[in-house]
This record gives C-alpha cells, sequence and structure tokens, in this order.
C-alpha cells in the first residue's frame, strides 16, 4: 500500500517535530549556560576511570542524537525530492507501516537488518 498524501503530511510533521526535540536534547547536552560549546564532563571528582567512562557514555548519546539529526535530514530530503519510501539500498519500497513506525528509516526491514549485521560495533 502506497504512502497517502495525508501519510506523508503527517510523516514530515513527525520528522519536523522530532528533530526540534532532538536538536534541543543536542544542545542541552553540549552547551554550557552560556551557550558555548562545551562536551559533557564529570572530571575532578572520584575515580578518573569511572569518570572517563561516563564522559564516553555522554558522548556516545550525543552522537546518536547527531546521527539522528542526520538521518531525519536525509528523509526529510528524499521527501521534498519525492524520493521518500524507498530503501536506500535495494530502492524497494519501504513497508508502510515502518515507515509510520520510524519516518527517518532509510531502509527496508531486510536492508536494515543486513547493515546492522555488517557495521555492527564491537
Ligand atoms: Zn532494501
Amino acid at each position: 500500500m502506497p504512502l497517502s498524501p495525508q501519510d506523508l503530511q503527517r510523516i514530515e510533521q513527525e520528522l519536523r517535530g522530532r528533530r526540534a526535540a532532538v536538536l534541543e536534547e543536542l544542545r542541552s547536552e553540549t552547551r554550557d549556560e552560556q551557550g558555548l560549546l562545551s562536551l559533557p564532563s564529570h572530571r575532578g571528582e572520584g575515580d578518573p576511570g569511572v569518570d572517563f567512562e561516563m564522559e564516553a557514555v555522554d558522548l556516545a548519546q550525543s552522537l546518536r542524537d547527531a546521527g539522528e539529526i542526520q538521518a531525519i535530514d536525509a528523509a526529510l530530503r528524499r521527501l521534498r525530492d519525492g524520493h521518500y519510501g524507498h530503501c536506500a539500498d535495494c530502492g524497494e519500497a519501504i513497508d508502510t507501516a515502518r515507515l509510520l513506525a520510524q519516518p527517518a528509516a532509510p531502509r527496508c526491514a531486510a536492508c536494515q537488518q543486513h547493515f546492522e549485521r555488517t557495521h555492527a560495533r564491537a
């Protein structure tokens, strides 16, 4: 079942809303009160090894947020270009239910699984 114009409109709204929310999250993670860039840091207290681990976790979260914004931007671009809803890898139409659940999904379920298997992080 192809996406209706109403579906596409809803997806675009969702993408924009999600983008604003993630951007805000990212801003609060990486900016201090003056709005200056400041990566998360827990230095100066307790075990330096533990602090470093906490920093790494925070940084990973920020990177995930940044990656999500990229995925959302790519999806919005596809919407504008009229390519939305096609798998970035195999070019087949992505399942409508999948797109409604994950509007920024760049791949069909099969290709995403393959991507995750081949790009799995240790
Ligand atoms: Zn595919």
